[in-house]
């Protein structure tokens, strides 16, 4: 939605340390001067008091309006209480694939150096159909759904991205050894798609061997796609291998909408103490920018967010140094101050 030359995003704050890194993000943004209007909603425990629940109809109302959102993470509780409003925000929009760039950034110590991978995980079924029964006492049943349909659809996003972006080898994460119909089907399915691509690589790995795989050389790797559970446990093993849950972006997108978000949760522990590492939010707003078409203004953000790191002076506690969320803000602004505007035309 455009109002006076301006596009209108959702902004969702978020739980735990969500409000303060959606803010440097925020900021970093309306410093480069992208025309936005931000349209800010509560969700997850912050909307329980005025609307009643975690998600409320207004934020899917607005984000199905204005097609694009930025969201801060959101708190689930273990065990009991609310559904997860990530389960119920990707499959009310039909969000279907969780695309998330897992890269080494300059500056950024970590044990591998050229990691360069994207994880593309399936985002709608598995085990977070959230279908569970308790059958006795003591006994309890989750169902895990894999269809055709999903498959596909997940299967096709993976290749075509790898064909937009150029990239080699697509990996096929699965546990079909022991799952057998149901990743027994996703493999199916992934293969069928694959004879679409034949310049694009194309090969199969069980899950648990895909953890030792990572671990031991990471840069092997191209795009992986998998269903849900095993790309939400790849992802956190892969954001350790490039610095950790404060570097790696991520978006839930579906056929004409987009939420952008961390692969980190609220993290309850640091929240409201100014300790919480903006970056992996401010890169899911470089991603946000590219999909809004605002390529000049994603180069200078990543750029800024490059020079602060390469810098080493500004980094908060989780990157071994002593800076406040803050800190790292006015580190971004300054360097998006710095960074020449790229001339028109
Ligand atoms: P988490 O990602 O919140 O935290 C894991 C660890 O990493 C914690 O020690 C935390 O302090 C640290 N950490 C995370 N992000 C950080 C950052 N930006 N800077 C510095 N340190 C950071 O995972 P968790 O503790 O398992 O989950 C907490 C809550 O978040 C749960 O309720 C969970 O359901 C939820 N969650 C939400 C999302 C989402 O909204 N997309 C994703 C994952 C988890």
């Amino acid at each position: 939605m455009t109002v006076d030359g301006k596009r209108t995003i959702t902004l969702l704050p978020g739980d735990g340390i969500g409000p303060e890194v959606t803010d440097v993000t925020v900021r970093c943004i309306e410093a480069l001067e992208v025309p936005i209007a931000w349209e800010t909603h509560l969700i997850g425990a912050s909307a329980v008091d005025p609307h009643g629940t975690t998600l409320p109809e207004v934020v899917l109302d607005s984000i199905r309006a204005n097609r694009v959102a930025l969201k801060g993470p959101t708190g689930t509780p273990l065990g009991g209480g609310h559904v997860s409003v990530n389960v119920g925000l990707r499959r009310a929009l039909s969000l279907f694939a969780n695309l998330r760039p897992m890269r080494n950034i300059p500056g950024v110590k970590t044990r591998y150096q050229d990691v360069d991978l994207y994880i593309v995980r399936e985002n709608t079924e598995g085990l977070y159909s959230g279908i569970e029964h308790l059958i006795v006492p003591g006994v309890v049943e989750s169902i895990r759904i894999v269809t055709e349909d999903a498959s596909l659809r997940i299967a096709d996003f993976a290749f075509r991205f790898a064909r937009f972006r150029k990239r080699r080898k697509v990996t096929a994460v699965h546990k079909a050894n022991i799952l057998k119909l149901s990743d027994g089907l996703f493999l199916e399915c992934c293969r069928k798609v694959a004879k679409d691509f034949p310049e694009i690589e194309y090969e199969e790995i069980i899950v648990d061997n895909m953890c030792m795989q990572l671990v031991t050389d990471p840069t092997r790797y191209d795009i992986l796609v998998s269903e849900n559970l095993f790309g939400d446990i790849l992802s956190d093993l892969c954001a350790g291998l490039v610095g950790g849950l404060g570097f790696a972006p991520g978006g839930n997108i579906g056929t004409d909408v987009a939420v952008w978000e961390t692969v980190h949760g609220s993290a309850p522990d640091i929240a409201g103490q100014n300790l919480a590492n903006p970056i992996s939010s401010v890169l899911a707003g470089v991603m946000l920018l590219r999909y809004i078409e605002q390529g000049a203004a994603a180069d200078r953000l990543k750029a800024a967010v490059f020079a602060v790191l390469a810098r080493g002076e500004t980094l908060t506690r989780d990157m071994g140094g002593a800076a406040g969320t803050t800190d790292v803000r006015d580190a971004l602004l300054r360097e998006i101050e710095r960074t020449p505007v790229p001339a028109a035309g």
